[in-house]
């Protein structure tokens, strides 16, 4: 008999052994055993369900811009959300929006519409449902500072809608736990597209002058310690230019850590540690990860 995994894949897209570094922005990461790509909110809720009721190891996967996936891959099932990529307009202000919508295509749309709240988003990769695990934004705001609700998939629970109040997201960490992002409504304010493009537009600016942009990176491989910027405590450590094979500590922005060229997730891993380490040191302040790490095989996580 067909093992469930491979009885979902007869039904949705899947491919098989996909490396995941074409699809992390750090271009890093072995194959995923299995590789899901549900185009439908029913397709994606049943390879969640039957995953979970059968017992089968996945992880959630949406844009790869803030995750360093292992060198030896993933033995299980990885569900990556990019083919759900639909935005509805609910009343005057609001959209709703699917998993797979990229935060791009989310802040092109708004603008368009002439709806503002998301300029903050501008220039982040990522999709819809990656930005609200990670509370994606800049300094304190983060997009769940917009979102009215979101349906969310919890291990044998129907999906159920649920306020900001009850997910309680954080700084860099929208405090999902074992949920997943099916859907979400954004709360804008009606505005005009011209003056939703020059709020972006001033944003972009400063981004493009201070970030790495050009190179491959996961964004800021570190949170800010309260008060301070781990950008400036990299960089007082002397780690600007830091090398383990190819992961570089950005010279542009000390919290980047890019791939210059073949870098490995060890080679990431080293590096983080040894930023960690030398932080520590210097300032006695343990820097935490905003960096997604999944283990290799075997090392559980
Ligand atoms: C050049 C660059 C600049 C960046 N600038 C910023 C910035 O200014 N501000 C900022 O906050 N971030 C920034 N980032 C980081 C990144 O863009 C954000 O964290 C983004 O929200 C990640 O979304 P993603 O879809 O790529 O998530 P992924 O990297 O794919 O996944 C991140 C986490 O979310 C989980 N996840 C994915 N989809 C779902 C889902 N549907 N339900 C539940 N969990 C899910 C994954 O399992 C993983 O744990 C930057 C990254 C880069 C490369």
């Amino acid at each position: 008999m067909a093992s469930p995994v491979a009885s979902l894949a007869e039904r949705i897209p899947c491919r098989r052994r996909e490396p995941l570094a074409r699809w992390t922005t750090l271009r890093i990461g072995g194959p995923a055993e299995w590789f899901f790509e549900p185009a439908r909110p029913e397709d994606l809720l049943e390879l969640l369900d039957r995953l979970h009721e059968a017992g089968e190891p996945f992880r959630l996967l949406g844009g790869g811009a803030n995750l360093l996936a292992p060198d030896g891959g993933v033995p299980g099932a990885v569900i990556h959300t990019g083919a759900m990529r639909r935005i509805f307009r609910e009343g005057a202000d609001g959209l709703r929006v699917w998993p797979g919508v990229t935060l791009p295509q989310l802040v092109r749309t708004a603008g368009e519409l002439g709806l503002s709240g998301l300029e903050r988003l501008v220039g982040v990769p990522g999709q819809v449902g990656g930005a609200l695990a990670m509370n994606a934004g800049a300094a304190d705001w983060g997009i769940w500072d917009r979102v009215r609700e979101a349906v969310l998939w919890r291990p044998g629970r129907p999906p159920a809608a649920c306020s900001r109040a009850e997910v309680g997201p954080g700084y860099r960490d929208g405090n999902l736990g074992d949920g997943v992002v099916l859907e979400a409504l954004i709360g804008l304010e009606v505005s005009t597209p011209a003056a939703v493009k020059a709020a972006a537009e001033a944003i972009l600016r400063r981004k493009n002058a201070t970030q790495p942009v050009t190179l491959s990176s996961a964004g800021c491989a570190f949170r800010n310690p309260p008060g301070d910027s781990a950008g400036r405590l990299i960089d007082a450590a002397g780690l600007k230019g830091a090398r383990v094979g190819g992961a570089v500590v950005s010279e542009r922005h000390a919290n980047f850590v890019v791939n210059a060229g073949g870098a490995t997730a060890a080679n990431v891993r080293d590096l983080l540690r040894r930023i960690e380490e030398t932080v520590a040191e210097r300032f006695g302040v343990r820097l935490e990860r905003e960096l997604v790490v999944w283990p290799e095989p075997g090392e559980g996580g």
